[in-house]
């Protein structure tokens, strides 16, 4: 082997948050006794490599074209109490936080459009509910915590199968998921869906599927990882970052370079693999045909992008590598955005002021993001999933929507939606809202389908048991210092905060990092 090979101590792959956050960690954190890291950070040699031009992975954020600060969110857009690594991170780095608004507006069902109240009232509903299911659309039987609508015929459901889980810590889940049985089977022996036709009618199920306007949620993913997923956000409030919530990852990265740590974008990684001995450790391969050797690699990619990589690479085209990486579904998800020169959704009667519609159209969900003095205003016409998606995807193609504002941002222009997108799209937004919707003045989207994502989410495959899985993912060949984080094979997915636990787990057990003050 060339003796140029630039050496570090690790190397990173992937300029997401878990990436991000895993090469901050590395470059920064306190070595514990048995750290194969030099104890001194001014001495490590960590190095991120990012196969595009940005930082943030599924978090993108872009200011939109025409307002001066509304920031299209095309990916990841809010955070919880609950998630405790981000909230520390955005304390200690002096983040911005203010609070997102989640209220439910219209829904547009069966052809019916049904206001806020009405969503929850069993006498207007186009859904033949029976008695039991009514009352718990109204949120009447005692213990469902204050929930009414879709989320309580859920939280009901879970309820019966396991009595007081709605109030559970994630110990007491943790135990439910590897003893209840229900119906002669463990909850990872059935799907969510199986679970929940089990437990309500298809008329109470498709209510629920078409309130959320999405179907990935209720999809037939491992109910004992979904059900915890699901009642615990039931009442959860939620915050987002002022500047775009991809300025967490952005800040990560910026403070693991002033720490020395070095970043190269637009450098795909196509493999991994074993290096000559000496000098062992691993070579990181990347598309341009070089090489850098590394003593430790960190994976923080995500299902597709592994398989990817996969071939030709150690560990992971063995057959228990690929079991491993087929443990879950990555989930098609796609945004569009549009601007207008007014917030007509704000002229409405009643007006809308924020938060989302949702509706059994392809469009699936839509969220109002207002106005800025004297600029244009931002919407999120669809927030579609699974096969809605597939339906946008038909209409990719063919002459771009021109954006009116000039010197829009690159990242805007390069995902600029199809006019074919736009018509379409205010079709249905006119259907929803029962007024003619004007001429936007700009078109943006992201179908997280593609490649290397695969998916904007990813929800555990039934018969999984996700706990031996998560921990196995971590270093999946105890011989190889190859470690894999990310939020897809996580107990958070879909959620930043796996990416971040995950990552901090492969800093503490891999690593040898001590935990970290600030936590
Ligand atoms: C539409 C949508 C809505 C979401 N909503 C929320 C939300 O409200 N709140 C929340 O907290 N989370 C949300 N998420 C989830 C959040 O985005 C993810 O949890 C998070 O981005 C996962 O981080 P990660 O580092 O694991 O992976 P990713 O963010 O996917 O990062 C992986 C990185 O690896 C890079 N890469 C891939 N292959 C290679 C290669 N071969 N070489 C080098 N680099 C490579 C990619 O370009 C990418 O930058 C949402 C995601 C989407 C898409």
């Amino acid at each position: 082997m060339s003796t140029s090979v630039a050496s570090f101590d690790v190397v990173v792959v992937g300029g997401g948050p878990g990436g991000g956050y895993a090469a901050w960690r590395a470059q920064t954190g306190a070595a514990g006794a048995s750290s194969p890291l030099p104890p001194d950070p001014a001495q490590r040699r960590v190095l991120l490599l990012e196969s595009s031009g940005r930082i943030g992975g599924r978090l993108e954020s872009i200011v939109a074209p025409g307002t001066s600060n509304l920031v299209a969110e095309f990916g990841g857009m809010g955070f919880r109490p609950k998630d405790t690594i981000f909230s520390a991170l955005v304390g200690l780095f002096g983040l911005d936080a203010v609070p997102f608004a989640m209220q439910g507006n219209l829904a547009y069902v069966r052809g019916m459009r049904l206001s806020g109240g009405q969503r929850i009232d069993p006498g207007v509903l186009p859904y033949q509910l029976t008695d039991d299911e009514k009352n718990v659309v109204i949120g009447k039987p005692p213990g469902l915590a204050g929930l009414s609508g879709p989320f309580a015929l859920v939280a009901w459901a879970a309820d019966r199968a396991i009595p007081g889980c709605l109030n559970f810590t994630p110990q007491q889940w943790e135990l439910a998921k590897r003893t209840v049985i229900f119906d002669g089977r463990h909850l990872r022996d059935l799907g969510l869906w199986n679970f929940l036709l089990m437990s309500m009618s298809n008329e109470a199920f498709t209510y629920v599927h078409d309130m959320f306007g999405h179907f990935f949620e209720v999809a037939n993913w491992n109910c004992a990882e979904a059900l915890p997923w699901f009642v615990g956000d039931a009442n959860s409030t939620y915050q987002t970052l002022a500047t775009g919530y991809d300025t967490l990852p952005k800040t990560l990265v910026e403070k693991f370079c002033a720490a020395g740590g070095q970043l190269k974008l637009d450098t795909p990684v196509v493999s991994v693999t074993q290096a000559p001995t000496p000098p062992g450790g691993l070579l990181v391969n990347l598309a341009s045909g070089a090489s850098v050797l590394a003593r430790q690699v960190v994976l923080a990619l995500p299902q597709r992008a592994l398989q990817i990589i996969a071939p030709g690479s150690v560990v992971l085209p063995t057959p228990a590598g690929q079991r491993l990486i087929g443990t879950v579904t990555g989930q098609s998800v796609m945004k569009l955005f549009l601007t207008f020169a007014t917030p007509w959704w704000q002229n409405l009667t009643p007006p809308i002021q924020g938060g989302s519609s949702s509706t059994d159209l392809p469009l699936g969900q839509c969220w109002y993001f207002g106005a800025t003095a004297g600029g244009d205003s931002l919407m999120m016409a669809s927030y579609n999933d699974t096969l809605s998606t597939s339906y946008w995807q038909g209409l990719e193609s063919g002459p771009r929507f021109p954006t009116q504002a000039p010197n829009p941002p690159a990242l805007w222009v390069e995902q600029a939606a199809s006019q074919a997108m736009v018509s379409e799209v205010l079709r249905q937004l006119e259907l929803v809202h029962g007024v003619p919707i004007p001429t936007p003045t700009g078109a943006a989207y992201m179908n997280w389908a593609r490649d290397p994502f695969g998916g904007a989410f990813h929800t555990w495959n039934v018969g999984v048991d996700a706990e031996v899985v998560e921990a196995k993912m971590l270093m999946p060949d105890p011989a190889t210092p190859l470690y894999v984080c990310g939020d897809a094979y996580s107990s958070d997915e879909g959620w930043t905060e796996g990416a971040l636990a995950t990552a901090e787990q492969v800093a503490q057990d891999r690593l040898g990092l001590t935990p970290p003050p600030w936590l």
